[in-house]
């Protein structure tokens, strides 16, 4: 093993950033116990700190006490959360990323002129659920391939629109918009979809990385959506590649005959664990080059919630 490309950008992006900060302002301002519905960002080792720190993660609205405090994570929620929770006489503090936000602007934008809505996503995945839930049921159908748009019924294919997740694989969606004008040209949806500046940094620059490197690395937790994606990336480029929730992940037999190596993280993987695996790799293969493998700078911020600015 001789070189270590380092890409970048990879790791937190502005709305995980944003999500952490919330939590760590809540427990500060609020004291603790601060609830949290659904991990904050899809990381273990991220949700073990805040935890540590006081933070109680639930999945059920009905699980935070009245009165307290309660953060929606970054992934957004469905309308009936903000419903349960002022039932609840709950004090929220939304850490929706603001660009998941924007996605569900759109979506009640098209339904306000009867567009019925197509979502391109992950059933199951907690932003999806979120997003079909700012509509009434069956407003929203999700479709998450070609295949699935072949076989869609709509009731007026005159009145459709389009809408995606915001972590999707830049390429794959590509087709799946294409495929939804060729069935429905009168569609109408955002060009390249809603997919994140931070989703669309970090898979082109592992894109790039994949000409240099025999083996993938990228750090992120398994439930992770644009982690996958970055994994799921490397295959395609034709590079063996790994999701690794940590350094103890790491397999000596993955480097056999391999001279260099790529290692990204997902948006919600800290940088600490990036640089315990870049420590493990220097202990085994001494002498191996680490190189900054920089295609663009992020400056992108988000604003946290005005009681938690200073
Ligand atoms: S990955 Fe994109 S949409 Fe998701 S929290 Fe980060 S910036 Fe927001």
């Amino acid at each position: 093993m001789k070189r270590l490309f380092l890409a970048n950008p990879r790791g937190f992006c502005a709305g995980v950033d944003r999500a952490i900060h919330i939590v760590e302002g809540a427990l500060v301002k609020f004291g603790r116990p601060i609830y949290v519905r659904h991990e904050i960002v899809h990381n273990q080792f991220v949700v073990d700190r805040l935890r540590n720190l006081g933070a109680i993660f639930v999945e059920k609205i009905d699980d935070v006490p009245e009165y307290a405090t309660v953060i929606f994570s970054a992934h957004g929620v469905a309308e009936n959360v903000y419903h349960a929770a002022a039932d609840r006489h709950l004090h929220v503090l939304d850490a929706t990323c603001p660009l998941v936000k924007k996605v569900h602007s759109s979506a009640k934008r098209h339904f306000s002129k009867g567009r019925n809505l197509i979502l391109i996503g992950h059933s199951g995945h907690a932003e999806v659920e979120g997003t079909v839930g700012q509509l009434p049921l069956g407003a929203i159908t999700v479709v998450r391939s070609v295949e699935d748009v072949h076989k869609l019924q709509v009731a007026d294919e005159n009145a459709l629109a389009y809408i995606t997740q915001t972590t999707l694989s830049v390429a794959e969606t590509r087709l799946i918009i294409d495929a939804l004008h060729e069935r429905f040209p009168s569609i109408v949806g955002p060009e390249r979809g809603d997919l994140c500046y931070a989703t669309g940094n970090r898979q082109a620059a592992v894109s790039e990385l994949c000409a240099q490197v025999d083996l993938l690395l990228v750090v992120g937790a398994s439930n992770s959506s644009n982690s996958s994606r970055l994994r799921e990336l490397g295959e395609e480029k034709g590079i063996p590649s790994r999701l690794i929730a940590s350094v103890r992940d790491l397999r000596l037999e993955w480097f056999e005959g391999v001279d260099s190596v790529g290692l990204s993280s997902g948006a919600s993987a800290p940088e600490v664990l990036v640089q315990e695996v870049v420590v493990w790799i220097k202990n085994h293969f001494e002498g191996v080059d680490v190189v900054d493998w920089v295609t663009m700078k992020e400056q992108i911020k988000f604003q946290l919630p005005p009681e938690l600015q200073n």
